[in-house]
C-alpha cells in the first residue's frame, strides 16, 4: 500500500545515519530517528516517494524520500531518509525536519554498482520535480503544517 496513506505528514529530529556515504555520492539523506520510523504505518510500502520538506522554520523545498530496509541491521530495521532538493550551506543534524509525502515514485531496488544507484536516484529526482509541479502536489507546499507558530517547539 503506497498511495493509501498519502498525503502523509511527519515531523521529527534529524539523526546521524549509518554512514553509507550518501553525501559522498552527492546525495545526502537526512535520517529520522528510530522512534519516528516506527511511527510509520508498517504497511506503507518501502520504496521511493516525493514530497515537500522544511528544516526548522526554513523554506519549503522539493524532496525525494526513501523508505527502506537497512542491510547493516540484517534488514530488520527500517529507515526513512529524505534528500532535500536544495543546496544547504551547513549540515542540520539535531534540527526538526517536517515533511509531507505526496507521491510514489517506485519500489525498492538493488543495484549492482554505485554508478547504477546514482543514476537511478538522479532519475528519481527528475521524476519528483515533475510530479511536484502538478497542482495536487503544489497545494501541499502551502499547507499550514509547514507554518509553525512562532516560539513553539515541536518534539516527536
Ligand atoms: P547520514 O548517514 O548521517 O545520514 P548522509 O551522508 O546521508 O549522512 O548526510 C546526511 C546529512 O547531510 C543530513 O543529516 C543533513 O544534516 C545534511 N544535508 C545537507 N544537505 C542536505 C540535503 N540537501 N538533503 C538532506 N540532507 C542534507
Ligand atoms: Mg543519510
Amino acid at each position: 500500500a503506497a498511495m493509501r496513506y498519502l498525503p502523509y505528514f511527519c515531523r521529527g529530529e534529524v539523526v546521524k545515519g549509518f554512514g553509507r556515504g550518501s553525501k559522498e555520492l552527492g546525495i545526502p539523506t537526512a535520517n529520522f530517528s528510530e522512534q519516528v520510523v516506527e511511527s510509520f504505518p508498517s504497511d506503507l510500502s518501502s520504496g521511493v516517494y516525493c514530497g515537500w520538506a522544511c528544516v526548522g522554520n526554513g523554506d519549503v523545498h522539493k524532496m525525494v524520500l526513501s523508505i527502506g530496509w537497512n542491510p547493516f541491521y540484517k534488514n530488520i530495521k527500517k529507515s526513512v531518509e529524505t534528500h532535500i532538493i536544495h543546496t544547504f550551506k551547513d549540515d542540520f543534524y539535531g534540527e526538526i525536519l517536517s515533511i509531507v509525502i505526496t507521491g510514489y515514485i517506485r519500489s525498492e531496488k538493488n543495484f549492482s554498482s554505485s554508478e547504477a544507484l546514482i543514476s537511478a536516484i538522479q532519475e528519481d529526482i527528475e521524476e519528483a520535480k515533475r510530479q511536484l509541479d502538478l497542482p495536487e502536489h503544489l497545494k501541499l507546499k502551502e499547507d499550514n503544517f509547514f507554518h509553525l507558530p512562532e516560539g513553539k517547539t515541536v518534539s516527536h
